[in-house]
C-alpha cells in the first residue's frame, strides 16, 4: 500500500485507526512529539488486541496505523494486530524509528506499509546506513516503504541534503513524507511556537477524521498530542475506550457526531464562532464550555469539504500538513508501485 493511497484516505472519516500501542521508546531523540522514554507508560496489550477483534469486515477501517513511542517494542502485539486486520481485510501500516535496523523482525511479514523516520535526531541513534539497509530489506520482501523526514522549515539545510541521498539511494523509488519539527512533547522548550490560523478563517480540520488510540486506550478523535496527553478528553473529542468500546460505536460516534462534523468542515473557529485559544485551542475549549448549533446542512457541506480535499490529493493534503515545499516528494514510486 503505497504512501499516496494512505494518504489519499485522509480526510475521510473513520478510514483508518491510528493506535499508540505504547510511550516506550528506546531512543531519546530531542525533538520526540510523545516524550517517550524507555521508561514511558505501556498498558496491556490485550486490551489493544481486544479492540482490532471488534473490527467487522463491513464496517472495517481500510488502514490500521501503529505508532507510539515505538510500536515494534511490542513486536508481538504488532504482529497480533496485524494479522487479525489482514483476517477483516484491513491493511496494517507502522511507523518506526527503526532500532532495530538492519534486521526486518517477523512482526512486519503481514504489514502492508513501513515508515521509517530519518532526521537529525534519529541518526544520532539510527544510523542512516542502517536505516536505507532495513529499507531496502523491506522493499526486497515486497513490504511498501517510506520515509518520514522531520526538520525545522522549508530551508533547513539537513532536510535538502537528506531528501537528495535519499532520492539517489532509491532511485526515486521510495516516498518521503517531510514535516516540520512542531512545539510539543520535547521539542517544546526549544522550537517556536507553532503558526496558527487567523482568527475566524475557515480552515477544515483534516485531522478529525481519524480515530486515535492513545497509550492508556483512550480513543480521541483526532491525533492533536495535547488531545492525546490531558484529561480528560474534551467530551466532543472523546470517541470511547478501547477495553469497553467497539470499532462500530467508535466509527458511529467519528462519523455522526455533529460537532465533529463541524470541525471537519469548517474548523473549530467557524464550529465555535469563537477564536480565543489559537486553532486546536479554541477547539479544546469548544468542549467544555460551548456547543456548537447544529447547522442544517451540515452533512451536506462536510461531503462538499471532502470532495475538495480528495480533488486536491495526497500532495494537497501535505501542502496543508506537511513541509509545502515538499509535498509532491509523496508521489515518489507511485507509478510502479500497486495498491
Ligand atoms: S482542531 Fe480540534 S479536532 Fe482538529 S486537530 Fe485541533 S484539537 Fe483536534
Amino acid at each position: 500500500m503505497h504512501l499516496a493511497d494512505i494518504l489519499a484516505l485522509r480526510p475521510v472519516p473513520a478510514a483508518a485507526l491510528l493506535m499508540a500501542i505504547t510511550r516506550r521508546c528506546p531512543l531519546t531523540c530531542a525533538h520526540c512529539s510523545t516524550n517517550s522514554l524507555l521508561s514511558s507508560e505501556e498498558h496491556p496489550a490485550e486490551q489493544f488486541s481486544r479492540f482490532v477483534e471488534t473490527i467487522e469486515p463491513d464496517e472495517r477501517p481500510e488502514l490500521i496505523m501503529l505508532t507510539g513511542g515505538e510500536p515494534m517494542l511490542r513486536p508481538r502485539l504488532v504482529g497480533s494486530i496485524a494479522s487479525a486486520a489482514r483476517r477483516v481485510g484491513t491493511r496494517t501500516m507502522v511507523l518506526t524509528g527503526g532500532f532495530f535496523a538492519p534486521r526486518v523482525p517477523p512482526a512486519l511479514d503481514d504489514v502492508a506499509h513501513v515508515s521509517v523516520s530519518l532526521d537529525v535526531f534519529h541518526q544520532r541513534e539510527v544510523p542512516q546506513v542502517n536505516a536505507f539497509r532495513l529499507v531496502h530489506a523491506l522493499a526486497e520482501r515486497g513490504v511498501a516503504v517510506s520515509f518520514h523526514v522531520v526538520g525545522t522549515g522549508p530551508h533547513d539545510p539537513y532536510l535538502t541534503e537528506v531528501i537528495e541521498t535519499i532520492r539517489r539511494e532509491f532511485r526515486d523509488g521510495v516516498p518521503i513524507l517531510v514535516g516540520r519539527i512542531r512545539a510539543v512533547g520535547r521539542a517544546r522548550a526549544w522550537s517556536p511556537a507553532d503558526e496558527r490560523p487567523r482568527p475566524g478563517q475557515l480552515r477544515p480540520c483534516t485531522m478529525a477524521a481519524w480515530p486515535t488510540v492513545s497509550p492508556d486506550g483512550t480513543i480521541a478523535a483526532c491525533c492533536n498530542q495535547d488531545v492525546l496527553d490531558h484529561r480528560p478528553v474534551p467530551g466532543h473529542l472523546r470517541l470511547g475506550h478501547v477495553s469497553t468500546d467497539s470499532w462500530r460505536s467508535v466509527r458511529t460516534r467519528c462519523r455522526t457526531s455533529p460537532l465533529l462534523r463541524a470541525i471537519r468542515t469548517g474548523g473549530p473557529q467557524w464550529a465555535s464562532g469563537r477564536s480565543d485559544g489559537g486553532y486546536c485551542g479554541s477547539c479544546r475549549l469548544l468542549g467544555t464550555d460551548q456547543e456548537a448549533p447544529p447547522h442544517p446542512a451540515i452533512a451536506y457541506l462536510e461531503q462538499q469539504v471532502i470532495h475538495s480535499q480528495l480533488g486536491a490529493g495526497p500532495a494537497g493534503f501535505m501542502r496543508r500538513y506537511g513541509e509545502a515545499r515538499f509535498a509532491d516528494l509523496v508521489m515518489l514510486g507511485r507509478e510502479t508501485h500497486g495498491v
